[in-house]
């Protein structure tokens, strides 16, 4: 360990050593859905890794919106649920979280090298792999306060954990050769699988979204995960086995 990670980790302790504002928690369970499915030890690892999340990441208000407790605990709440249990930093390449009051629309999906510009109806936020995330508050919320398979932080956040291997390839940093092998299978057939159903005007369980390219198919599954677990375990057990093992959660058995 470095210097610098001794420093990270010590200055982490003390910030988690505050107690967690009992708005804050009302704030959780008022507005984030899935929070009510977690254990008690669960909720109070993600409580530590909200206050870690917002002391070190900057979160701004744009287009008028002023920022409050309720849009940055649930922001932060729902970004920190895909870090749960797992021995990882806290989206390290993640500088600002910029927030808009409504959703936006600008002229269609691209992917331009590093930067993903997402525009689509359906997905309000934006990703840049060199640290900014841009969500619409008014999706945000919509999407947290149940569990309807969208949503658009655990979206956009997926993007930042598949960037932080320094590729945005569909593939976060799976720890071992054996484990990629497994993923680029499983994830490789079912993105065919699902681009064969789009492009023929089929429909699919998983949203048509996924069929856009690798990385969006890895966000999708990942609110799918989340949200739709029991129905993605069902179908697409594989699939399902695969995020199981990156998150380190089950989600179904909840
Ligand atoms: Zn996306």
């Amino acid at each position: 360990m470095s210097i610098f990670d001794l420093f990270k980790r010590r200055r982490r302790d003390a910030i988690r050593k505050h107690p967690f504002p009992e708005a804050w928690r009302e704030i959780l369970d008022r507005d984030v859905a899935y929070v009510a499915k977690l254990t008690a030890e669960d909720r109070t690892e993600l409580e530590g890794l909200v206050q870690v999340f917002l002391a070190e990441k900057n979160m701004e208000g744009c287009g008028g919106l002023e920022l409050t407790d309720e849009i940055r605990v649930t922001i932060a709440a729902q970004a920190c649920l895909l870090l749960l249990h797992r021995e990882t930093d806290v989206y390290p390449e993640l500088e600002t979280v910029l927030v808009y009051p409504h959703a936006y629309r600008a002229a269609g999906t691209k992917h331009a090298g590093p930067v993903v510009i997402e525009s689509e109806d359906a997905r309000l936020g934006e990703s840049w792999t060199r640290g900014v995330v841009v969500l619409a508050w008014d999706h945000v919320s919509s999407t947290a306060r149940h569990l309807g398979g969208d949503n658009v932080v655990l979206h956009e956040l997926a993007h930042q954990l598949d960037a932080e291997d320094g590729s945005m390839d569909g593939a976060p940093d799976l720890g071992s050769r054996a484990r990629f092998a497994s993923w680029a299978r499983v994830l490789g057939e079912e993105f065919e699988e699902l681009s064969t159903r789009v492009h023929a005007g089929r429909g699919s369980d998983i949203d048509a979204y996924g069929a856009t390219s690798p990385p969006e198919f890895f966000a999708v599954i990942t609110e799918m995960f989340f949200e739709k677990p029991k129905q993605l375990r069902k179908r697409h057990p594989e699939l399902y086995a695969e995020l199981a093992a990156f998150y380190k959660q089950d989600p179904a058995e909840r």
